[in-house]
Order: C-alpha cells, then structure tokens, then sequence
C-alpha cells in the first residue's frame, strides 16, 4: 500500500470524544519505549507524525491518524511503564480495554514486542486478555536491527510456543525496524489486503 496522507485528526483521553465510527481502524499498542511511535513514522513515511517519547508512559491519549482518507491508525498509549502509579495503571486499563472492546469498526490490534527480549508477563497477559475477548490481532516484533536476526527468531519462537498453549492458531507476526524498514511494507499490505476484504 502507498501511503498518500498521513493526518493527524485527534487525541483523546474518552471514548464518546472519538472520531465517528465510519472508517476501519487499527490500533497500535505495546509497552512503552518499544518502538511504537517510530514505527508508526516508519510505515507511514513521516517523520514527526507520532511523537517518540522522552519519558516513557507519559502520554495517556489515544491518537487517530486519518491514512489516506480511507482508514485510521491509532496510536494506543504505552502499557508497562514503571514509573506511574497503581490509579494510573488501572486508569489506562480501563480506558483502553473500554476502547478495544467496545469500537466497532476496529479490525486488528497490532501487539508490539521488542524483539531483543524473551517473551514477558506483561505482553503475555495483554495477548492473553485480547484472545479472550476474541478481539483480532497481530504480533509486531521491533527494532530487528538492533541484534542478530537469529536471537529475534528464537524470541519470536518462544512467544508463539507461549500462545500455542492458549491459542488454537496463533496470529501472523511481523519482524520490523524502523531503522531499516524491515517489515514495513509487509504491515501495510495486511492493512490493504484487510481494508479490500
Ligand atoms: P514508544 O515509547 O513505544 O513510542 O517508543 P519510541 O518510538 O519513542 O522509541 C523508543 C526508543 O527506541 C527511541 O530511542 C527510538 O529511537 C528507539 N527505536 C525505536 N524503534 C527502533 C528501531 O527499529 N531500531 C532502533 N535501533 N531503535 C529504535
């Protein structure tokens, strides 16, 4: 897919404050500093469109991005940051989980992991939670670049054996990098390929 627009259209911290409903959407989620919003720059071939973050987790918005006209990115905030408190987390939770359960017109909730680390609780749990609630999903494995590509295959190994005991057929994954690209292409071809269906 080519990206022709990319817009920021709004950040919200409520649900009924969202964008009409009236266009499938994708959401971008994972732990803070995992490379979200560089990738998000990455696939959309903008340079500043998603802040990066300095402090991790300080964001509490969820951020539409209108791509093409057609379809929205957005950017969910970081989970897994240590440096907030109990009130904060259970706010986000509560937040997001009312988000991803209850908008109609979202296709798929790409989970971002960072490639350089063994499966965690944190991102097990979260997968966990969507698959039962049977909410589509997908696993984006970041910054490839940063190490050897046999040590992002075994982590990506160990994730998918994790999930198999919970899954009957685990969901596609993505290798990317949003300093090389790797993966890009392939993200925004699904997104295409889902948008057509
Ligand atoms: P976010 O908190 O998930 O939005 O993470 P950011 O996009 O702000 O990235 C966190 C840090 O990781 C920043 O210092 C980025 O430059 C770095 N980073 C993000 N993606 C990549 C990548 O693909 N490769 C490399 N080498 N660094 C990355």
């Amino acid at each position: 897919m080519l990206i022709k627009t990319a817009e920021f259209i709004c950040s919200n911290t409520q649900i009924d404050k969202l964008p009409e409903p009236n266009k499938p959407e994708y959401a971008f989620i994972g732990r803070s500093n995992v490379g979200k919003s560089s990738l998000i720059n990455a696939i959309t071939g903008r340079k500043y469109l998603a802040k990066t973050s300095q402090k991790p987790g300080k964001t509490q918005l969820i951020n539409h991005f209108l791509i093409n006209d057609n379809w929205y990115l957005v950017d969910l905030p970081g989970y897994g940051f240590a440096q907030t408190s109990k009130k904060n987390r259970s706010d986000w939770e509560k937040f997001i989980r009312a988000y991803l359960t209850r908008r109609e017109t979202l296709q798929c909730v790409f989970v971002l992991i960072d490639s350089r680390h063994e499966p965690q609780k944190i991102d097990l749990d979260f997968v966990y939670w969507l698959g039962e609630k049977g909410l589509p999903f997908m696993l984006v494995f970041t910054k490839a670049d940063k190490h050897s590509g046999v040590k992002s295959d075994q982590n990506i190994a160990k994730f998918r054996r994790a999930l198999k005991q919970w899954f009957e057929e685990v969901p596609a994954h993505f290798l990317t990098s949003s300093e090389t690209k790797i993966g890009c292409d392939e993200l925004l071809n699904t997104i295409g390929d889902i948008n057509e269906n």
